[in-house]
């Protein structure tokens, strides 16, 4: 394996009586896709928010790029880019400025240049001037991809990324996350319901069964 980016050391999250991850370990190399497996209420996007900083784990840690997820929370955040399972958006303004709304989080950042590059990328460039209040899902989807690439991260945390999204809209997806990993060398870690899209895209495949990591 090429260098660990992400690390989970016997990661375990309680939230109250419900063990929702248990003493979760694994590691995913520089540019590998991991895709992790399970069924609903498994743990899955548990997983991904202990990960990504945005929750502290009960017990064990993770690191992420070298460094602890549960300090020093801000600087994890300029290298991870995070696709929830939700992504909100202003729905009364357009595309770009919802962009350009976002990208603002990161400092030196240039937004313009960033801003027309992922809306190109995901092919948005012709309707960004739209209100994403009429948008479908899928093209929903797409501009959460663009927003969660917009400071170019180094880690891509992607939740059910293509849950959703017609068959066309999905395998359009998966490609680009394959090319962000071989081409870009982005490290993807991402959560789905679908067998055949993580075999197709993941180097490593991990199932997660009621909290726990019962394969990898
Ligand atoms: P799905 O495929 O349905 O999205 P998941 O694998 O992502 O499921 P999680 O959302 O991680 O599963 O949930 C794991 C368990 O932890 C579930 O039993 C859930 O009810 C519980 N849980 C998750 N978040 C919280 C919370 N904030 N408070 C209390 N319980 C929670």
């Amino acid at each position: 394996m090429t260098r660990a980016v992400i690390e989970a050391h016997g990661l375990t999250k309680k939230f109250g009586e419900v063990t929702a991850v248990q003493d979760l370990s694994l590691e995913v190399g520089e540019g590998e896709v991991l895709g992790f497996l399970g069924p609903n209420g498994a743990g899955k996007t548990t997983t991904i928010r202990l990960l990504a900083g945005i929750i502290a784990p009960t017990s064990g840690y993770a690191k992420v790029n070298g460094q602890r997820t549960d300090v020093e929370v801000e600087r994890l955040h300029q290298v991870i880019g995070l696709l929830t399972e939700a992504p909100g958006f202003y729905d009364r303004l357009s595309a770009q400025r919802n962009l350009e709304f976002f990208a603002g989080f990161y400092p030196d950042l240039d937004i313009a240049t960033q801003v027309e590059k992922y809306l190109k990328a995901m092919g948005l460039w012709e309707r960004r001037k739209e209100r994403v209040g009429t948008w479908s899902r899928g093209m929903k989807q797409k501009l959460a991809v663009a927003r969660a690439l917009l400071h170019r991260p180094a880690i891509l945390f992607m939740d059910e990324p293509t849950a959703g999204l017609d068959p066309v809209a999905a395998a359009a997806l998966r490609e680009d996350i394959a090319t962000l990993a071989t081409r870009e060398g982005v490290t993807v870690f991402l959560t789905t319901h679908n067998l055949a899209e993580a075999e197709n895209l993941c180097a490593q495949v991990g199932v997660i069964r009621r909290g726990k990591l019962i394969a990898v």
